[in-house]
């Protein structure tokens, strides 16, 4: 019997994947991409240069057989480093020893994911073709090509996987009764680096993600194998301390001066990079229904998230994963199978998108408070002290594959016992075994 043929829409993070998965069952896969083919044009993706892949995304490495191959070229980052405005540094270890979280290059693995896919015979990739339409019901995809060439195309089955900005979304919008919102965070981000140092080192401690909390903004680095960092600089567009105030290079470089002290000197083309790269904006998208007719939506073009817990990618690798579940237990019945797919993926897609907001809330204004710190500590002697009955909910988004919805809702239960260890100073009785027992018993 023939296999079903797939068009993908979007050859970025997850539509490549998918297509790996897609293609080592035999299926017959055209993956459209708007872009060029990077593999040629050493294209960067023009978004951020390396990413935190953690357990639910190299779960789904693994699959494909190309976790080792992207891990070897990873740096691990076991803590969070946290800068002061004195330039005085704080450590917070992620999870308990043996896990960190991995930077790893976009360009890099999108390179690898689309070279893999390639590798099948029955998997085409097609660059330059960006999709104006789609028809859900029939699988049926309009594109534009770079010389302005229109191509229509036909499969059994359509997956957008076209990004948070999704052209095969917007078919699903206007096919009627669909749930939409999009909310932009007021905050944008600016890419900065840090590079080698003159003798060939990293600048700062690779091993760890940087982060220097300011209130109202922030900026992170994380590691890159030539031993440089990418930092973010994540700030509102308007208003106090905004992008909108820092016009001028003389203006750039007083108040990175003023915050950031102990990195400008680091930073030797500062102004350059400040002046010349973009702002980029920070968007949530939460849609539903993700299937209908013969199409779905996967990855950011089915629940866009802000960056701040580092799993947007991961949850669309997660995705990925889920759905191949759902393809082992339910085939032959595609409608089964893209259905199940997206009952399982709504709520937990949903839960890591408001992760994300209060991520973003806590890093900003928290991380570097000392009652912060002290609820983290808390958290982490907890996890490392009871680790078969106490999980922080970090641990359980960053590393477990725990539903996102259930590590949300670990997360409120979490709270009210640390709430209580800090009410009553119990800080002290942490290694109590019976006392923190009982208490975890009662709350979580
Ligand atoms: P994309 O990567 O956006 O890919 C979509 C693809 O579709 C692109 O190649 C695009 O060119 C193509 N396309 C778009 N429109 C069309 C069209 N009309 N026709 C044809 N092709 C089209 N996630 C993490 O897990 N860890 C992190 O540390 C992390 N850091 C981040 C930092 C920042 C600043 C940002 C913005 C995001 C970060 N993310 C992170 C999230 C992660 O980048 C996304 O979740 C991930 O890229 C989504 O993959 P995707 O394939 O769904 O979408």
């Amino acid at each position: 019997m023939q296999k079903e043929k797939f068009t993908i829409v979007g050859g970025g993070l997850a539509g490549s994947l998918l297509g790996v998965f897609l293609g080592q069952k035999g299926y017959k896969v055209d993956l459209f991409e708007r872009r060029s083919d990077m593999r040629k044009d050493n294209v960067d993706g023009h978004r951020s240069i390396n990413l935190a892949l953690s357990n639910r995304g190299i779960k789904a490495l693994e699959r494909v057989g190309l976790a080792e191959t992207i891990l070897k070229d990873a740096i691990p980052m076991h803590g969070r480093m946290m800068h002061d405005k004195e330039g005085k540094l704080a450590y917070q270890p992620y999870g308990l020893e043996g896990q960190y979280i991995n930077s790893v290059s976009r360009a890099g693995l999108n390179l690898r994911l689309l070279e893999l896919a390639d590798e099948h015979p029955n998997v085409d990739l097609h660059f330059e073709h960006k999709c104006l339409d789609a028809n859900l019901y029939e699988a049926k995809t309009t594109f534009k090509k770079d010389d302005g060439e229109i191509v229509n195309h036909e499969s059994d089955f359509l997956v957008g996987t076209d990004g948070a900005y999704s052209a095969v979304r917007d078919a699903f919008r206007t096919s009627g009764r669909v749930d939409y919102s999009q909310s932009y965070l007021k905050h944008g981000y600016k890419e900065l680096e840090i590079p080698a140092t003159a003798d060939g080192d990293f600048a700062m401690d690779k091993n760890a993600l940087h982060i220097w909390p300011r209130g109202h903004f922030m900026m992170i680095a994380l590691p890159n194998p030539n031993k440089t960092f990418t930092c973010t600089l994540f700030m509102p567009f308007e208003g106090e301390d905004s992008f909108d105030l820092l016009k001028t290079a003389e203006q750039a470089q007083s108040f990175m001066m003023e915050h950031f002290a102990d990195a400008v000197p680091l930073m030797p083309t500062m102004l350059e990079d400040f002046m010349h790269n973009p702002v980029g904006a920070l968007v949530t998208v939460k849609t539903y229904p993700w299937f209908r007719g013969k199409s779905i939506l996967l990855g950011d073009s089915a629940h866009a998230i802000v960056p701040f817990y580092g799993q947007g990618m991961n949850a669309c690798f997660e995705d990925c994963t889920i759905l191949d579940d759902m393809m082992n237990a339910y085939l032959p019945n595609w409608d089964t199978v893209f259905d199940e797919y997206q009952k399982e993926r709504k709520p937990n897609d949903d839960a890591i998108a408001d992760l994300a907001i209060q991520n973003f809330i806590e890093m900003r204004d928290s991380v570097g408070n000392p009652e912060f710190l002290r609820k983290k500590h808390i958290e982490h002697e907890l996890n490392r002290l009871y680790p078969t009955d106490f999980d922080g909910q970090y641990e359980l988004v960053t590393f477990s594959h725990t539903p996102y919805k259930q590590a949300w809702d670990q997360g409120a239960k979490n709270d009210a016992l640390l709430k209580h260890i800090m009410d009553n100073n119990l800080d002290k009785n942490l290694e109590d075994k019976e006392l923190m027992l009982s208490l975890i018993k009662k709350y979580v």
